[in-house]
């Protein structure tokens, strides 16, 4: 223990609680661990449950209320009840429930206790994170950390000492400059999960998932909804024949979509916002008012107040903390993962690093296939990824096979009238192993494990097709696009 470790036991014993004789003692029981995790997100919180389950002494600092990170609190659990409920809601007021012989009287919204489900959701699987912290024997460390060197850390007051470290700290909302939030008329994702009545004109500033996840909610429950993009398609990074179906689907649902045009400011002084809005090229402005303006153009990585500097940390230009395959930072002992290092910013990934992380502190071997991981949109109908893109496979110079099926040939899709959408299955012409699947479908969330499976394990097109898939099911379509890679398919 060097001289430098001595911040919190030195409080402890200038205020008289501590004789020193007892520092030594003091330290190495409270404030001294294997690991000490900075984030209690779905990345943190993984991290340490395994790191303690593998027998190392873990604390986890987390400066929120609760536990859980953006993920459980903000984020994918909130807005999926949210989805979930406007869903019912538009299906029990415009949906076919009368064509199934299912006649419904008035339908009313009841807002509040809809956000009272959402809060239920939120409440029970954070104290369920705190339960498995007491399980596991993890220590939450409440407060906010900051470095202090390469192998301290302050928390309220504090100080910490870890043989690792591990950063999870996440993400938040990327700011528009010229918009400020006050998240009552200009609002971020955290804002659109608690507005407290449905505006009649809702402008979403960015057509990535997040915006049309939320877009898709205030829609459902009656609002005009418009999306601003200022790409030239909705959902960047997505396949492109995907992005095509989709934009025509949510415009066949009421959303106003426009790409290539940006905004430039909201002026919030009246009764409605105005949106300045002008073609992304450049040219004339145009006047949009709204009641509510939801800015979701992304989200940066949290380095801010951790002091990284102290431990010796660089970001890289995106302001992310790089690591290697091993979720190493440059500093020995200092480890990284989830939204704050580079990748796709979710959970599940945040998640598979937490555990890998912690398997390679206990002595593990630890790995994440950064190529094998799947996206979801949870819009109606769901949108889902894993892997290469037809686009992104050609760009690197290989040459595919593509095989489609659409869900209207699917005979369960057919009979539950949500034949939305396709599936399509890029694979390598050369060895035929399957290098992306991309999915449209009210389902495609479930479905597409069986694809990020199949890839996990290197299938080729040929192995998915000759795989018995039962039948009624979705999952029958991606049977299907799989002998369409070869032209084989039998219901088209
Ligand atoms: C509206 C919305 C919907 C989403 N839906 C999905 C979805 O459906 N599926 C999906 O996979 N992903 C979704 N995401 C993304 C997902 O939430 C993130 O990718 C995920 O939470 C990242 O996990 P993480 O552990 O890296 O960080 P986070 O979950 O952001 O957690 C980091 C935690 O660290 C804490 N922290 C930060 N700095 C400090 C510090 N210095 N000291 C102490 N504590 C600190 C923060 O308070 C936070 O709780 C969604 C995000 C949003 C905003």
């Amino acid at each position: 223990m060097d001289a430098t470790g001595c911040f919190g036991r030195v409080a402890l014993y200038v205020s008289g609680q501590l004789s020193s004789p007892d520092i030594e003692e003091a330290d190495v029981a409270d404030n001294d661990f294997d690991v000490i995790v900075i984030g209690a997100g779905p990345g943190g919180y993984v991290a340490a449950i395994r790191a303690a389950q593998l027998g190392l002494k873990t604390a986890c600092v987390e400066s929120r209320e609760t536990l859980g990170g953006t993920c459980l609190n903000v984020g994918c659990i909130p807005s999926k009840a949210l989805l979930h409920a406007s869903e019912l809601f538009e299906e029990a007021n415009h949906g076919t429930l009368a064509k199934w012989g299912v006649k419904v009287g008035k339908v009313e919204l009841d807002l509040e206790a809809m956000h009272a489900g959402r809060l239920e959701a939120v409440k029970g699987l954070t104290g369920g994170i705190e339960f498995l912290f007491k399980k596991n024997k993890v220590t939450w460390l409440k407060g906010h950390a900051k470095f202090t060197g390469k192998d301290s850390i302050d928390v309220a007051g504090t100080a910490y000492m870890a043989k690792n470290f591990v950063i999870a700290t996440g993400s938040s909302v990327t700011p528009l400059p010229g918009v400020t939030i006050d998240q009552k008329r200009i609002i971020d994702s955290t804002g659109a999960l608690e507005l407290d009545k449905v505006p009649g004109h809702m402008v979403v500033v960015g057509g990535g998932v997040i915006g049309l996840e939320l877009g898709s909610v205030w829609r459902r429950l009656g609002a005009k909804v418009t999306v601003v993009e200022f790409l030239d398609q909705i959902l960047p990074g997505m396949d492109g024949e995907v992005r095509k179906e989709a934009n025509k689907l949510f415009k066949k649902q009421g959303f106003d979509i426009r790409t290539s045009t940006k905004v430039t400011k909201a002026e919030a002084g009246g009764e409605n916002i105005k949106l300045i809005v002008e073609p992304a090229k450049g040219g004339d402005a145009e006047t949009i008012e709204a009641d509510v303006v939801l800015v979701s153009i992304g989200r940066r990585p949290n380095t801010e107040g951790l002091d990284l500097d102290k431990a010796g940390i660089a970001l890289n230009k995106q302001g992310q903390i790089e690591v290697d395959h091993d979720f190493r930072t440059g500093v020995a002992g200092i480890y990284a993962i989830g939204d704050v290092t580079p990748g796709p910013m979710l959970a599940h990934k945040a998640e598979d690093e937490g555990i890998a992380v912690a398997e390679i502190l206990a002595g593990q071997i630890g790995i994440v296939n950064h190529e094998v991981i799947p996206s979801v949109v949870y819009t109606y109908p769901e949108i889902a990824a894993v892997g290469k893109t037809e686009e992104e496979a050609k760009a690197e110079g290989v040459e595919v096979k593509v095989g489609k099926f659409p869900m209207i040939a699917n005979s369960r899709a057919k009979t539950n009238r949500d034949t939305d959408g396709f599936v399509k299955i890029v694979a390598d012409a050369r060895t035929d192993r399957v290098l992306g699947v991309h999915i449209i479908a009210s389902v495609a969330g479930t479905m597409i494990g069986q694809a990020a499976q199949a890839m996990e394990f290197g299938a080729t097109s040929e192995d998915i097709a000759y795989t018995c898939h039962a039948h009624p099911t979705h999952s029958e379509a991606i049977k299907e696009a799989a002998m369409a890679v070869n032209g084989k398919p039998i219901h088209i």
